[in-house]
């Protein structure tokens, strides 16, 4: 006999109510709005994601790594304005009530939640294809926010972590999926690189008050560079040799690697513009978070973003509104 279906209430209740209190939470869960109470002299940061099945991740993808992703994903927009997670809600579409999918999906991003001390105070529950869509709520002192229209001529281009691995370990899984059936692994290392992102939250308020321009991430460096030259009316100069490409990316052909790590997205490492007179002062930085942080370049008057090799060729540009890769072996 099969148990009848969950009630939405009776879902909300198993799945999503109980890890929704946390500093400045009034109310969380179960009323008509939650009740939040940022800090004085705070900014409230605000963003909304929406990831959908088919297009942001496989129909058979673990429903654990899919809202490990829906959560990382949307707080590394936080991270990307230096602004400390207040809370979140989650709006869910659902086919059907699944309770292994539902809490394995808890699961992940209940883990993230716990990692991050984010409570999530509150969503919406509703039926038709499956699609996630989170709110997240932060805090960032008046004034210190690091926006896309701060980086000036001659700041150094920094970028955090490694570049390309989501992208090569999505490719991995594609030809895979091309000769066999069945999800994606849950600890293949190609497949935590797009399953499993980090939301650098830790770098982000670190760099307040030390930097004021920063950008997560999620199109590709080249993209998520160009929009920051764009709001800030500039341009960059990057030295290929220096971008810091995955592991995964080793055994590429030199040309196709470099081309992952200027395009590939989905890496949500942070990028961002560092006073150049502070130079010394990164890498005891990124000593004391255990994460690189590479300078792969410079911010110039511009316009467009030049790729050099260590000739000085060019290698990659990027103007208005086009890519080019002279790089093709
Ligand atoms: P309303 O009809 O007033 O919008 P709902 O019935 O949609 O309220 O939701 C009841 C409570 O459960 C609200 O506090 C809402 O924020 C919360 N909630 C609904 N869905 C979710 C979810 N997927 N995750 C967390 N909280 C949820
Ligand atoms: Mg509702």
């Amino acid at each position: 006999m099969s148990e009848p279906p969950l009630s939405e209430f009776e879902l909300i209740r198993r799945f999503f109510a109980d890890r929704d209190r946390g500093p400045g939470i009034l109310l969380g869960v179960g009323d008509d709005c939650a009740l939040l109470a940022p800090r004085r002299g705070q900014e409230l940061a605000v963003s909304v994601d929406t990831m959908v099945c088919g297009t942001h991740f496989f129909h058979d993808q673990p429903a654990e790594s899919i809202g490990h992703k829906a959560l990382a994903t949307a707080l590394s927009d936080l991270a990307a304005m230096g602004a400390e997670p207040l809370g979140v809600l989650l709006a869910l579409t659902l086919p059907k009530a699944d309770e292994a999918w539902l809490s394995a999906f808890a699961e992940g991003m209940g883990a993230l939640v716990d990692q991050f001390r984010v409570p999530l105070i509150g969503g919406d529950t509703t039926r038709g294809p499956l699609a996630i869509s989170i709110t997240v709520l932060g805090q960032v002192p008046a004034g210190l926010a690091l926006r896309r229209d701060a980086a000036r001529p001659g700041d150094l281009v920094v970028v955090s972590g490694a570049l390309g691995g989501a992208f090569a370990g999505l490719r991995a899984e594609m030809e895979r999926r091309d000769v066999e059936e069945g999800p994606p692994s849950g600890t293949d290392p190609h497949c935590q690189r797009f399953l499993r992102p980090e939301p650098r939250l830790a770098l982000g308020k670190t760099l307040r008050g030390r930097v004021r321009a920063a950008i997560d991430i999620s199109d590709g460096l080249l993209a998520d560079l160009g929009h920051v030259c764009q709001a800030s009316g500039c341009g960059a100069r990057l030295e290929a040799d220096s971008l810091p490409q995955d592991p995964l990316l080793a055994d590429w052909p030199p040309g196709e690697a470099l081309a992952a790590a200027l395009t590939g997205g989905d890496d949500y490492e942070l990028l961002f513009a560092w006073p150049a007179r502070q130079r010394p002062e990164l890498r005891p930085l990124a000593a004391a978070l255990q994460l690189p942080l590479t300078v792969i370049g410079e911010f110039t008057t511009g316009p467009g973003i030049e790729v050099l090799d260590a000739e000085g060729r060019s290698v990659a540009s990027r103007g208005q509104g086009f890519d080019h890769f002279a790089a093709d072996d």
